[in-house]
């Protein structure tokens, strides 16, 4: 046949909490060849409660490949010249497994779920001086609802099934990434049960200094630490992919799966923020600004996460990074569209807001999980304030945009705060990212540029290259001099800084009270 000639491929599992993708790359010059992408259902059983079926995100993972293969082969590509896969995932979502059957006990708890907001505060009165940072010094968090420790503790605490399988020996735990992989690499049929460097960061049971589970921490959220995975670098051969014959993706089986990375630390490596001081903001259902500072743990005095960016291999330095995490971005869209029903699509929202170019004083603060960075208050509940008899759904629509511009904008003041160094420009991407409006805003908002790729996949790119470039794959180059240039648009700040100061102070003040809503 007339098959096309190309170098190396590497394709990338990118499961995030709206959706799954699975796409291919050129690995010599990063170009995206196919995907293929498939939405994940929510539900919300209880109020503050978010579940995702663990089945339905394996089988939207095989979906992905299966027309993603299907596609290749349309196009005259070789499946077999892919030569790594890499996973990236939404990060601290929770589940806990049966290693003998293979069956989920529970749905996965996702990040953004509130259940835990009592066991919480149970934790934080146990600590001396009440003090949410107790656990900071060692795994860069506060206590949190976000966390999977605590979705990890609920699960054992209420779920009766993965009690008895914890005490008979046949739970396993893992964050999505460990889930995939070892589903993966054959599940209960010898599947490797392993997370990564950066997954592990979000769970609590980490330490960011000896980069290992840390028997304390264990003991104190009472998890035995037989249920945990192996911890690994982001970018080694973790096993190899064992897929049913009779699937379209069959032919992946016995490719490598050498590269994994939480969604955000991904994003940060496709945007090639190697470099101490280097930045970008990711836009998805929540929003996540990560820079990069370095080999050594910085630690916030302004609400921030420290975490660990990356480890590009077993004998690699880790990076670490400090992080501002928005709950609710992109979220706000299904919630204006299946709650409010002043919106069908996103599309939709963008139309609205670009018609009045204002929120006309309206002020939306979507604190429905509560405030994270800078604030990290779990009692904090939405708001919407300024309302008069001339507000309609298209300054509601602009106020959910401006929303998540006021949110990245307080987290790039912590970080200026912390670091003393002020950003000259933000790269972005994600999802949210396709709407100019909100990238023009964003720029108004924090008065520097903001820059986007033209490429708008960079997780799943992160996690190609570190797939691509592990040991005994080596297809991909991590060599800074070697990497392709990426082409980007550029958004300018177009309105006067006092304009964007006196908007910003406003936000704080409706943000106040959000926070202050219960008392
Ligand atoms: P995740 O990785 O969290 O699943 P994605 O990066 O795939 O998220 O982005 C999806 C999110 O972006 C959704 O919450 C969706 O509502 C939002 N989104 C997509 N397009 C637009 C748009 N044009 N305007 C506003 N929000 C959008």
């Amino acid at each position: 046949s007339n098959r096309i000639m190309l170098g190396p491929l590497v394709a990338a599992i990118d499961q995030g909490t709206s959706s799954t993708r699975f796409l291919v790359f050129n690995a010599k010059t990063a170009e995206l060849l196919s995907h293929h992408q498939v939405e994940i259902k929510q539900s919300f059983p209880k109020e503050g409660w978010v579940e995702e079926d663990p089945k339905e995100i394996l089988q939207s993972v095989y979906e992905c490949m299966d027309r993603t293969c299907e596609k290749m082969t349309q196009l005259n590509i070789d499946i077999s010249n892919i030569k790594a896969v890499g996973v990236t995932n939404q990060r601290e979502t929770t589940l806990v497994w049966d290693k003998e059957t293979g069956e989920p006990l529970y749905n996965a708890i996702v990040w953004l779920d509130l259940r835990t907001q009592s066991t919480v505060e149970r934790l934080i009165n146990k600590t001396p001086g009440r003090n949410k940072n107790h656990l900071k010094h060692k795994t860069g968090l506060p206590i949190s609802t976000y966390f999977s420790a605590v979705k990890l503790r609920w699960l054992m605490d209420n779920v009766e099934k993965v009690h008895e399988a914890v005490l008979s020996h046949r739970a396993m735990f893992g964050t999505v990434d460990s889930w995939l992989i070892w589903s993966l690499t054959g599940g209960k049929k010898g599947g490797v049960h392993c997370t990564d460097v950066t997954n592990a960061s979000r769970t609590m049971l980490f330490n960011i200094h000896t980069m290992d589970w840390d028997p304390e921490l264990c003991k104190y959220f009472d998890i035995p630490m037989e249920i945990l995975p192996k911890v690994r670098s982001s970018s080694e051969i973790y096993g190899l992919m064992k897929i049913s014959s009779n699937l379209k993706s069959g032919p992946l089986t016995g490719v490598p799966i050498s590269g994994c990375l939480g969604d955000q630390s991904a994003a940060l490596v496709g945007q090639m923020c190697f470099k101490d001081g280097q930045a970008k903001n990711t836009y998805g259902t929540g929003c996540f600004l990560l820079k990069n500072v370095g080999t050594k743990p910085v630690m916030s005095d302004h609400g921030l996460l420290t975490t660990v960016a990356y480890k590009l291999g077993r004998d690699k330095p880790a990076c670490y990074a400090l992080e501002g995490s928005v709950a609710i971005a992109g979220a706000v869209v299904p919630w204006l569209k299946n709650n409010l029903g002043i919106i069908q699509t996103s599309t939709e929202l963008e139309q609205l807001a670009a018609d009045v170019g204002t929120s006309y004083g309206c002020y939306f603060v979507p604190a429905f999980s509560g405030l994270y960075a800078p604030y990290w208050e779990p009692s904090a509940r939405g708001i919407i304030c300024g309302l008069t008899q001339f507000t309609n759904r298209s300054h509601l629509a602009f106020a959910a945009l401006e929303a998540v511009c006021f949110q990245t904008r307080e987290i790039l003041d912590a970080m200026n705060q912390d670091s003393g160094i002020h950003l000259s420009q933000l790269q972005v991407d994600g999802g949210m990212t396709s709407n100019r409006l909100l990238m023009q805003l964003q720029a108004d908002i924090l008065c520097i540029p903001v820059v986007k790729p033209s490429m708008p996949e960079t997780t799943a790119l992160g996690a190609a290259m570190a797939a691509g470039a592990a040991e005994g794959v080596s297809v991909w180059s991590l060599n800074p001099e070697d990497l392709t240039e990426v082409t980007s648009e550029k958004f300018e700040p177009q309105i006067n800084p006092e304009e964007s100061e006196l908007r910003y102070a406003r936000w704080k003040k409706a943000v106040q009270r959000a926070m202050n809503w219960e008392t």
